[in-house]
């Protein structure tokens, strides 16, 4: 193999499988909430771009995530924005003999009926799962209606169907993935499926576990526990107790992986994907570590720095997100620009163009968003019955391109704090009051319709934006989406972000705005504590208060500081200064933010180590899944009673007593100083194996590790036993 082969997946022989819940590809295929749903579209598109082979699969929502409207008092009105198959791309799937495509999943005691719809996205495709089929009655046609939709019940029918059916849906197209990829824990039950698969092919359920965890991927997006689905054992029994029957296991032994951190009364679908899968990230670095924080009690006794959860910082798709100004003038640099990552010397232009050229594309993009900002509003108020004088008052300021435009547009979810900067009505007041310095704040976005929380954020910036002293400086608009998000990434000079701490995960709306020279002013969090250089946007520190109230009051008192003194100083006293952050932002973030990366990222950090993993597992008609399980169990059993004995402390020399297991099953190791060294095996003989590491300062820590060269991840099996060597 040559190096090229080493370092990139092969259309030839690898195809990763792609599940996830949500796809925000276009406005036009409204099956996607925010962030994790426009991220999965942007998977795809950037596969199709770098030729990496990729299916996906999904769920066909046929009502469509809703169409907004704001009534007059900025209540959510949730309207179905429904699919019609035909009009929207959509072609239905067939058999070899021409008919639609059935997949049948298991639900409770009999089989629910699914027909399968394909979305091509460039070389990609995508299969929609759809419950809305004649076999079924008529609750049940209703199961995949709605995105996140009904109670917890049919929280768990929808799970079914993505996991299950997905896996039976790429069978029967005769598709045979060596990776997949759970995007988030929704998709979890595909490995159950897979697992089941191998079973019948012949391998105790344990071996066929290890099979199929070798070749699985499982990414985490979120810490806020709204993202975590949790079911009860008996919604487990009742629609999945039958189907436990055909993995050759106990109910007992399958709900114990979804165990959670609370014990073994619930069955958590990201607990499920991390057991059933040997490569797992988080979305950013901090996120990573979060979620290694979370999920620590899937390894107990490693250190959570040290489990094996990954990160891989999200991106954006560049062709879907730079306006069409911007793209023109970095295809004529940089032709190949959309089919591979980019690095810095890509963006030169950026800096060598002029300044009036510079500001004036800049405020080209602002006048297409404020003109459409104005007939947004206009359209709403018209609905709502808003008196004219009023109307007109709110739409004033937007006829001036140069006016400062701050934005804030994304899902309304709580940890988001959309109404962080209400915490001092006087001093926003200031901010946008002044005719001299003309300011707008500008938000958008939806709430998900039982998010009751998040809906109240936006009948509070509603109730507001129609104060006087607000009227036609903040504005609330309707109706977001990803065409809307495009129009605000692209115009608004400033993009806001105020999550709490460490709860971002990601983001990547400020991404979006950062390559078309937006300028961000946001909580160091997820991606933009990454990104944040010190000169290319503005980053605020998270406040230390273990008070929330006085954290959040802080927070907006330094978010109002930043934007006072240092946002508007620089518009409107030294703007060649401003121009300067604001190409600072695209020549630095465009290269590090694209899906290319991100993509590439996946590839070198996740997949290509899956799929040789997945290879090796299944060599020999999977005799090697059977001999690492075998070896697990072994270890399980004898691990117990390992005992170590430390003989010397300094330079160290230990013994270690085997219970019957060798010294090539185990690794020892030590921490000191941040450093982990290896011990090595002096001498083995009979039961006992001695181990001497070299002379060091400070406090030390022993582990003792199972290894086998089949391991995906050193600290895989957890810990056999720590000590603590003191000083
Ligand atoms: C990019 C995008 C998001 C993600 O926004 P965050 O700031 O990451 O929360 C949500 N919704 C839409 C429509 C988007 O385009």
């Amino acid at each position: 193999m040559t190096e090229q082969e080493h370092s990139r997946l092969d259309p030839e022989r690898d195809l990763i499988a792609y599940l996830c819940a949500e796809f925000g590809i276009t406005e036009h295929l409204p099956i996607y909430a925010g962030g994790l749903g426009v991220l999965a579209g942007d998977h795809l598109k950037t596969a199709s771009d770098l030729g990496i082979p990729l299916v996906a699969v999904g769920l066909m929502y046929r009502e469509g995530y809703f169409r907004q409207t704001l009534d007059g008092h900025g209540a959510q009105h949730a309207a179905p924005d429904p699919i019609e198959p035909a009009g929207h791309g959509l072609k239905a799937v067939t058999d070899a003999r021409g008919h639609d495509l059935q997949i049948k999943v298991p639900m409770g005691d009999h089989a629910l009926t699914l027909r399968v719809w394909r979305f091509d996205v460039g070389r990609v495709p995508l299969f929609l799962l759809d419950a809305d089929h004649a076999d079924n009655d008529e609750a049940e046609r209703a199961i995949t209606a709605r995105l996140y939709g009904g109670g917890s019940d049919n929280r768990l029918f929808q799970e079914i169907v993505l996991g299950i059916g997905a896996v039976r849906c790429l069978r029967a197209l005769g598709l045979a993935p060596t990776v997949w990829h759970m995007n988030e824990g929704h998709a979890a039950f595909s490995a159950l499926e897979r697992i089941r698969e191998a079973v019948a092919g012949g391998l105790s359920f344990g071996s066929a576990l290890e099979l199929v965890a070798s070749r699985t991927v499982f990414t985490t997006h979120t810490p806020v526990p709204a993202g975590h689905d949790v079911f009860t054992h008996e919604q487990m029994h009742q629609w999945l107790g039958d189907y436990v029957g055909s993995l050759e296991t106990t109910e007992r032994r399958l709900l114990a992986l979804g165990a959670d951190h609370r014990g073994s009364h619930y069955f958590n679908m990201t607990a499920l994907a991390l057991r059933t899968s040997r490569f797992h990230n988080g979305v950013s670095r901090i996120h990573g570590g979060v979620a290694s924080e979370a999920e620590a009690h899937i390894w107990p006794q490693v250190p959570p720095a040290l489990n094996p959860i990954t990160y891989v910082t999200n991106g954006i798709h560049l062709p879907s997100f730079l306006a069409p100004e911007w793209r023109e003038r970095l295809e004529n640099k940089v032709p190949d620009w959309s089919r591979r990552a980019l690095t810095t010397a890509d963006t030169d232009w950026v800096g060598a163009m002029s300044d009036d050229d510079y500001d004036g594309v800049r405020r080209a993009l602002k006048r297409r968003l404020l003109q459409s900002l104005r007939s947004r509003l206009m359209e709403q108020h018209r609905r709502n019955g808003l008196d004219e004088h009023t109307a007109n008052l709110t739409v004033s300021r937007l006829g001036d391109d140069g006016a400062l435009v701050l934005g804030f547009a994304r899902r309304f979810a709580t940890y988001k704090r959309a109404t962080l900067l209400l915490s001092d009505t006087a001093r926003l007041q200031r901010l946008l009051g002044d005719d001299q310095r003309p300011t707008l704040l500008v938000f958008a976005g939806k709430a998900h319709p039982h998010d009751k929380g998040g809906q109240e954020l936006i009948r509070r910036l509603f109730e507001v934006s129609l104060q006087p002293a607000f009227v036609g400086r903040l504005l609330v608009v309707e109706g977001y989406d990803i065409a809307f998000a495009r129009e605000l990434v692209q115009g608004c000079d400033v993009w806001l972000n105020t999550p709490e701490f460490p709860m971002e995960a990601s983001g990547t709306s400020g991404m979006k705005s950062a390559v078309n020279g937006g300028v961000n002013a946001s909580i160091l969090d997820g991606w933009w504590a990454e990104g944040f250089d010190g000169e290319n946007g503005y980053g605020l520190v998270p406040s230390e208060h273990a008070d929330r109230e006085a954290r959040d009051r802080a927070e907006a008192q330094a978010l109002l500081d930043v934007l006072e003194r240092q946002v508007q100083k620089l518009w409107f006293e030294d703007h060649g200064a401003w121009l300067r952050r604001s190409r600072a932002a695209m020549r630095t973030l465009i290269p590090a933010f694209g899906t290319a990366r991100m993509l590439r990222d996946y590839e070198r950090k996740l997949y290509l180590p899956a799929a040789r993993h997945g290879w090796r597992m299944s060599e020999r008609n999977s005799r090697n899944a059977v001999e690492f399980k075998r070896w697990k169990k072994l270890v399980r059993s004898q691990g117990g009673g390992v005992k170590v004995e430390v003989v010397v402390r300094n330079p160290l020399e230990v013994r270690v007593h085997l219970n019957g297991l060798h010294a090539s099953d185990l690794a020892l190791e030590i921490t000191r100083n941040g450093a982990i060294e290896v011990l090595k095996l002096h001498e083995e003989n009979e039961d006992v194996a001695a181990y001497v590491a070299p002379a060091g300062g400070g406090r030390a820590q022993l582990r003792v590790l199972p290894h086998h060269a089949l391991m995906a991840q050193r600290y895989e099996l957890g810990c056999l036993a720590t000590m603590d060597l003191g000083e």
